[in-house]
């Protein structure tokens, strides 16, 4: 099969012929149609995060089951489903807590690898997936089922962007009708988060971005007001739409620490700031301590999934949100692109213009 393999940081993908093994226990083999690419992809292709090499990238996708491995009792060769990376084993101390983000199971995957070279040599799949394929094999966790109705490209969005951004306001914390959101940066997660508090009833969201377009397809995702932080004091412009004492939740879809830090004093007293984006790996956030104890103010973290308990169940009720067009995913498409044109859909991510750029694979009905 082809794949798109990373062999330096920093530089082309390059399209090879690799071999993938058979699933074992636990696993599936799946024939993918799409792959969305994820800033996190980029973040490793240029070696921010490390890893080794070669590897295959690509954790957001979706496609039709080829073959099911022994114990593998819920799916079928031929079942349309979405690929995460989100994975879980179900048995450990965190998945019996419904914590299943956090599984600290052990995988037959992680012991050998199963992608290869045509002359053997092994190639890593990154974050349990490389998605940048024709086909994947993943523990069956990393599926769930989607209805025919949605289109498998629209499908490979709910692999990782959407779980995060609409999994922070619906499943993290639990925004209520009538509440006030803020969203700081509105990229592709927090693009979520605008449209996760919408679909939550929240009656305020404000949408804070440097980027009038982004500012402007934030409005279009059910934002209520936007601001420019450069342009305007953005503390004050979120007292004047929350009588006057602060939201009652931020997000911080930035992993810039002083945005991180400025968050705290967007909320109201009692109010809650939840990170989505990533700090570098060195940094650290200053906080003012009488703003937690005196003002009762949090501050939470936010890893995929959190709180939204395992695949195969948040899958469905993004679904039902999609359905009662409550939740856009359509939109959050912006170009289509072939495999050997992956490296033109990845520079145009990182340019920051594009939503969501797709993989496409030949075959299964998605357009080209
Ligand atoms: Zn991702
Ligand atoms: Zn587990």
């Amino acid at each position: 099969m082809k794949a798109a393999v990373c062999r330096e940081f920093g530089t082309p993908l390059e399209i090879e012929e690799l071999r993938l093994d058979a699933p074992v226990a636990g696993e599936v083999t799946v024939d993918l149609a799409a792959c969305a690419i994820c800033h996190s992809d980029i973040a490793f292709a240029e070696g921010d995060w490390g890893g080794d090499l070669p590897a295959v990238y690509g954790h957001e996708a979706a496609g039709v089951v080829r073959e099911v491995g022994p114990e593998v009792a819920a799916l079928v060769p031929g079942d349309r489903v979405v690929v995460s990376l989100m994975r879980s084993c179900g048995r450990c101390y965190f998945c019996q807590r419904g914590d299943n983000h956090l599984c600290a199971g052990e995988f037959p995957g992680d012991a050998r690898p199963r992608l290869h070279t045509e002359a053997g040599e092994p190639v890593v799949q990154a974050m349990h997936t490389g998605a940048f394929a024709q086909r994947v094999v993943v523990h069956t966790s990393q599926v769930a089922p989607v209805p025919a109705s949605l289109p498998l490209d629209v499908a490979s969005l709910l692999g990782c962007g959407v779980i995060t951004g609409v999994g922070a306001v619906l499943d993290r914390v639990d925004v209520t009708p009538g509440s006030s959101v803020v969203v700081v940066g509105t990229g592709g997660v927090g693009l979520n988060a605008v449209q996760g508090a919408r679909a939550a009833g929240a009656e305020v969201v404000v949408a804070v971005d440097t980027s009038t377009s982004k500012r402007t397809v934030a409005t279009s995702f059910g934002a209520t007001h936007a601001v420019d932080p450069a342009e305007e004091d953005t503390a004050a412009s979120v007292r004047a739409l929350t009588g006057g004492r602060g939201a009652d939740f931020v997000f911080v879809g930035v992993g810039y620490t002083p945005v991180i830090e400025a968050a705290l004093g967007l909320v109201r007293r009692g109010g809650t700031v939840v990170v989505l984006g990533m700090p570098a790996s060195d940094e650290i956030i200053g906080v003012v301590g009488v703003d937690l104890v005196h003002d009762d103010k949090r501050i939470l973290g936010h890893k995929i999934g959190s709180g939204s308990g395992p695949l195969a169940d948040v899958v469905p009720r993004l679904v039902a949100l999609y359905d009662d067009g409550r939740l856009r995913l359509d939109e959050l498409i912006t170009g289509r692109y072939p495999l050997s044109e992956i490296n033109s859909a990845i520079a145009s991510a990182a340019g920051g213009d594009a939503l969501r750029n797709v993989i496409v694979f030949d075959g299964h009905g998605v357009p080209a």
